[in-house]
């Protein structure tokens, strides 16, 4: 046996993914190889036995190896150890759990009168035929095997290994399929082929336990195992282990999982909840409306509704055996009703209310491609708030000028790798280039403990929109803010692109984030990447942002305002508490206060101000907000056109 000492030198350590490389490239030698800290070992050949060591950069490890190509293995693993970059991909994209969602945008929360009805979350009327998206529960059977029966049951077992790994290689090969989804595959095919795993289900099967029951519970052992680790890489491979624990278990059992894929043209899609990743593989152009007894106006699922102009109410009270027994559904997601098989007549009055709605959007279809104008003869941009680059057709189609705001935190929150410099300059860019000559304007990282994002380490909060978020996280951390800046520098050589920092009290941080964008200009310039010369705007939504909007002018080419944070803070009311709702009103005189404040001190100091909150396409406040001075408005893409209608016929004067 040969042994050698190295220290880790691979960048933050031996995570999922150059685990999974270094397995890789030591299964391509006979020897047995192990990799020792202190007295601690593992099978250099399986990426779970590796990922749990957790091994950091920096330490001092064994490298020993049995058989008769070791010393050609030890060199090349011990390469390998020792190269800062090995097992990441060019980028340096990094694994991370997936987070739902944050949301973004928020409508103030409506609790239907009637019902099972919940909070409305996106506008508009809706009936039709129930899509019950309730995935199967697996459960454990607890079946006694007898031993002339567990030849058979491993047997079983074995099926399933190859029915899972052929499903995910199939996946793999799809066209379309992103290079990180690709990762993801990848380290998904390990754990199900690793013995760490696969080795449990057997030995508990030779004593007696069915497969199902076997690999669920080991499943779940090995997946709180990886949520023990202390390594936010490491642990979110727990996901993955239960991913392929449900996939295996589905192949044993012989059941199929539902799929919104299949979702039928004009269907009420119901669900418990639905997660963006489910919500992507869905046929979104053939939704009806959608119900769901989880989330919030602000989760995910609700964004990409109003985008796509889907009427939606989430956090329904409906029983969920009720749900699951609908035929017909119908609801309204402006107040929030839901109608579980509604009579004859309710269902008729429902249809009426339909088809109007349908005419009123026909009549709006003429201004969506319309110059706001107001009757004084102002120039007004109706633009369009989006979360995803998937959003841009529905907004370009809808007649938006440009985005007023693009959340960059669904970017890092709705898949598993935190998106490097190089794919987020390659996504700014083609967003900027997609609205051009109209403006983009990206919003920074705004993400908090409220919904915190593995990679990033939260602390726990009591208060956490009062908390560690936005652009006070992004300033501690640069790590992360600084390959932002980077790409939106980069980006920014497009010409139309321009950067907003969110949740700004103070004009220091400002400052601060300027310098920051200073230092990455220098950096790109030492490397020779061109630079763009992007504006940089202020978002308005803390009442200390408002109240020194005099000092902050001075230091922005633009206000933004976000009337959904500035109103919870003005008014102290959480902006997803159903109990506080109608506190949480845009159209407080306190909050309107703030937002005239706002309005003057630009005006003063001559920089535009635009609204890019939810109440930005309330036709009730766009005069208001017009007669303010606010020459922008941003929102949801399906509410453009009635928002430039507003705008032709608002009286400025008034
Ligand atoms: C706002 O606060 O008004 C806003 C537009 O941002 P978000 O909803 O993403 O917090
Ligand atoms: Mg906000």
């Amino acid at each position: 046996m040969l042994e050698r000492s190295v220290t880790v030198r691979v960048k933050e350590g031996l995570h999922a993914r150059p685990a999974t490389q270094f397995v890789k490239l030591a299964k391509t030698f006979r020897s047995a190889v192990e990799l020792r800290r202190g007295t601690v070992g593992a099978n250099a050949k399986s990426a779970v036995k590796l990922m749990l060591l957790g091994l950091k950069e920096g330490e001092a490890i064994v490298l020993q190896a049995d058989g008769d190509d070791a010393a050609a293995a030890l060199d090349a693993l011990a390469d390998f150890i020792e190269t800062p970059e090995a097992g990441l991909d060019p980028a340096g994209t990094v694994p991370l759990a997936t987070a739902d969602a944050r949301s973004a945008s928020f409508t103030p929360p409506r609790f239907a009168a009637e019902g099972v009805g919940g909070v409305g979350a996106s506008e508009g009327t809706a009936i039709g035929p129930a899509f019950g998206f309730f995935p199967t529960v697996l459960l454990a059977p607890n079946r006694r095997v007898a031993p002339e029966a567990v030849e058979a049951e491993i047997e079983a077992l074995r099926r399933a290994l190859d029915t899972t790994t052929a499903g995910l290689l199939e996946a793999k090969l799809k066209p379309g399929v992103s290079p990180q989804d690709t990762q993801i595959l990848e380290a998904l095919i390990e754990v199900a082929r690793d013995a760490e795993l696969t080795g449990a289900v057997e030995t508990a099967i030779r004593t007696g336990r069915d497969a199902l029951t076997a690999t669920l519970e080991a499943g779940r052992i090995l997946a709180e195992t990886f949520e023990k680790v202390d390594n936010d890489y490491i642990r979110a491979r727990a996901e993955d282990v239960r991913g392929v624990t449900r996939a295996l278990g589905l192949a044993l059992s012989g059941t199929a999982d539902v799929s919104l894929a299949r979702v039928p043209e004009g269907a009420i899609l119901v669900a418990e909840e639905i997660s963006a990743w489910d919500f992507a593989k869905a046929p979104i152009a053939a939704l009806a409306g959608i119900v769901c007894t989880k989330g919030a106006a602000t989760s995910h699922v609700a964004i990409m509704a109003r985008t796509h102009g889907i009427p939606a109410v989430l956090g329904a009270r409906a029983d969920l055996a009720a749900l699951k027994a609908a035929t017909t559904v119908a609801l309204d997601g402006k107040t929030g009703a839901v109608w579980l098989d509604p009579d004859m007549a309710k269902a008729d009055g429902i249809r009426a209310r339909v088809a109007a709605e349908s005419q009123e959007r026909d009549a709006l279809d003429a201004f969506r491609h319309r110059a706001p104008v107001t009757r004084g003869g102002r120039a007004i941009t109706v633009a369009a708030n989006l979360g995803s680059l998937k959003e841009i057709e529905p907004a370009l189609k809808a007649g938006a000028m440009g985005v007023g705001l693009f959340r960059t935190e669904l970017l890092f929150m709705e898949r598993k790798t935190l998106p490097s410099e190089d794919e987020q300059a390659g996504i700014y860019a083609e967003l900027a280039r997609a609205f051009a000559p109209h403006p983009v304007i990206v919003r920074t990282l705004d993400i908090g403990g409220d919904k915190p994002v593995a990679g990033i380490e939260f602390p726990h909060e009591d208060n956490p929109f009062l908390g560690w978020r936005g652009v006070r996280m992004c300033l501690d951390r640069p790590d992360v803010f600084k390959p932002q800046l980077k790409a939106l520098l980069r980006a920014a050589t497009e010409g139309n692109v321009k950067i907003m920092v969110p949740m700004v009290t103070n004009a220091d941080e400002v400052l601060r984030v300027k310098a920051l964008l200073a230092e990455c200009r220098a950096e790109l310039d030492a490397a020779g990447v061109a630079a763009g010369e992007p504006e940089l705007g202020i978002m308005m939504e803390t009442p200390a942002a408002a109240l020194l909007a005099d000092d902050l002018a001075k230091h922005a080419a633009f206000f933004s305002i976000g009337t959904n944070d500035l109103t919870q803070y003005v008014m102290a009311a959480d902006r997803l508490n159903p109990r506080v709702a109608d506190l949480n009103r845009a159209d407080h005189p306190a909050v309107l206060k703030a937002v005239e404040l706002i309005c003057d001190a630009a005006r003063r100091q001559n920089i535009w101000v635009g609204v890019c909150g939810e109440a930005a396409a309330r036709p009730d406040l766009i005069p208001i907000f017009l007669r303010m001075g606010v020459t922008e408005l941003s929102m949801s893409p399906a509410s453009v056109p009635r928002a430039k209608k507003t705008v032709i016929e608002a009286d400025e004067a008034a």
